[in-house]
């Protein structure tokens, strides 16, 4: 067997794990209807937005997914939550499939278990409902504090486990900042009691003295309540603040995949060196620097072989022609043949 075939996620089936996702890829087709295609004497469009991802996540840790935009990231968060199926492959979240077929028991288990932070804090809440409504309706939803009074104590204890006041629950959404906005989104993810919260850009919206608060706010609940997050995001920066462990996604291809210490020290991949120059705060000393060029490829039309070769300036023949399967170095996991002990 080759170093590529026993090289798998580092945590995938190990105890501790509590997010499992195998093989998942993510088919779209953008095709007209037949009868134009016909007219037109056009194919069918697919563009593959996830190709074979794998990675594991422990109970209590930050997994952290990066990319540029087009990279697949918030299409793996959909798939991850049950709110977009996969083409292939599969999702287990404590040992049980998302999308395997469910009673409805189940499901509903499953979705307390589950929430979503999303980027755009303003768009996530219903601004025709006051703060108290919008925290309140998972509890309600999953019927856990059936008597009003005791709910509405509730409510209070999340705005202040948030840092808000519970009288705030008598206001509406408008009259808050965006940061204040994101701490209401926290709260209502958090009345559900879930243990896996998916957070997608979660600060990108924020002002960027507000960002390191919300980033802190998270990071503090997961200490208190034991969370284990999906974190989704462009930024390295933030990443670097938040994440245990972080895969690097390249139109659809999980490329590279550390611990967040080791990445940071010493990235792998061509690809994640390149996001990491252009991460102005971050300190690079010690890692040769180089600038690569060009811009994400479409992806209804990616390059052949590894999408990356035509940005790398160390593409070879193979890289043209073969994928690179997903090499063991250290606690990485690398998709670049530069890392192929085989190699000649
Ligand atoms: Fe560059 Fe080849 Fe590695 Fe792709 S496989 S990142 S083209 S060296």
């Amino acid at each position: 067997m080759s170093l590529a075939e026993t090289a798998r996620p580092a945590a995938a089936g190990e105890p501790g794990t509590l997010v499992e996702v195998q093989g998942l890829d993510r088919v779209f087709d953008l095709s007209r209807p037949w009868l134009n295609r016909l007219i037109e004497r056009r194919g069918r469009i697919r563009l593959t937005a996830v190709d074979g991802v794998d990675f594991a996540i422990r109970r209590g840790e930050t997994y952290a997914l990066v990319g540029e935009s087009g990279s697949g990231k918030s299409t793996i968060a959909k798939m991850v939550v049950g709110l977009l199926p996969p083409s292939g492959g599969s999702v287990t979240i404590g040992g049980t499939d998302v999308w395997a077929g469910r009673g409805r028991d189940e499901q509903r288990r499953m979705r307390r278990r589950i929430q979503m932070i999303f980027q755009d804090p303003f768009a996530s809440l219903n601004p025709r409902w006051r703060v108290e409504a919008i925290v309140a309706e998972p509890i309600k939803v999953f019927d856990l504090v059936p008597d009003a009074g005791r709910r509405r104590e509730r409510v209070g204890e999340l705005l202040s486990l948030v840092g808000l006041d519970p009288r705030d629950g008598q206001k509406f959404p408008h009259e808050f900042s965006g940061g204040q906005r994101q701490r209401i989104a926290i709260a209502r993810a958090l009345a559900s009691e879930p243990e896996f919260i998916v957070c997608d850009e979660p600060t990108s919206a924020l002002d960027v003295s507000v960002q390191a608060q919300v980033l802190n706010l998270l990071r503090d609940l997961q200490k208190r309540l034991g969370l284990t997050y999906l974190f989704i995001s462009h930024n390295l920066a933030v990443v670097r603040h938040v994440a245990t462990r972080v895969g690097v996604l390249y139109l659809g291809r999980l490329v590279e995949e550390a611990p967040a210490r080791a990445l940071f020290a010493e990235p792998l991949h061509p690809y994640t060196r390149m996001l990491l120059e252009a991460v102005p705060d971050i300190d690079m000393e010690g890692i040769e620097r180089q600038s690569i060029a060009g811009e994400i490829p479409n992806p209804i039309n990616p390059p052949r072989g590894c999408h990356f070769h035509p940005r790398c300036p160390h593409a070879m023949d193979r890289c043209r022609a073969e994928v690179p399967p997903r090499y063991a170095v250290g606690e990485a996991g690398v998709r670049c043949f530069l890392y192929d002990p085989d190699a000649t």
